[in-house]
Order: structure tokens, then sequence, then C-alpha cells
């Protein structure tokens, strides 16, 4: 990744916010991020085991709150743009992300 100077912006916030639900979530191996298509974003700490290790938190960036869609829908599987695990450093061995990975994304 590069180190720009510029703004502010949504992968810094997102890595921001993965970051606090991680200092919250001692148990916590990672957290599963979730974009929708309207912007908004779901993320919920995981443990060793791929169970929760958090509540979902969903929020939109520079927003008080989400978006009415999401509000409605509660990020609906069907706008999910893309979604992934972002891993607490160090990480898993990789045997242990992908079962993780699966059970928590289904992939
Ligand atoms: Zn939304």
């Amino acid at each position: 990744m590069t180190n720009t100077k510029a703004t502010h912006t949504t992968e810094q916030s997102e890595q921001a916010m993965v970051a606090g639900i991680l200092e919250g979530s001692p148990e916590a191996v990672g957290v599963a991020v979730i974009r929708l298509d309207c912007g908004c974003r779901k993320m919920a700490a995981v443990d060793i085991h791929g169970d929760p290790a958090s509540k979902i938190i969903m929020y939109r960036d520079q927003a008080e709150s989400i978006c009415d869609q999401c509000k409605a829908d509660n990020g609906a599987f069907n706008r999910v743009v893309k979604q992934f695990i972002s891993w607490k450093e160090p990480s898993p061995d990789f045997a242990t992300q992908d079962m993780i990975v699966r059970k928590v994304l289904g992939e």
C-alpha cells in the first residue's frame, strides 16, 4: 500500500474500524468485513473457531448512521459487493484461515 498523504480514505476508515473492533474483542483473530453496494459496511469480530467474537457492527463512512436501505433490509446479502476477513497479526495459519472463511463467509 502506498502511503500517500491523501485525505482520509474509505479504506483507512475501514482499517480504523477493524482496529477498534479488534481492540474491543480480545478473543478475536480477525474481523469479517462486508461491503455493501450502498457504501455501508457490516463488520464482526471472529474467534479462532470461526465463531462471532463481537456483535455485528454496521456503519457508513463519514455519516452518522447507515443508509435508509440498510435500515430497511439490514444489509441484505444480495447487496454485498465484497466480503473478506481482515486478520489480526500474527494471522492464523492458512488452514485455520480457510476454515474460518468458510464458516464465516460461506465460501
Ligand atoms: Zn447502506
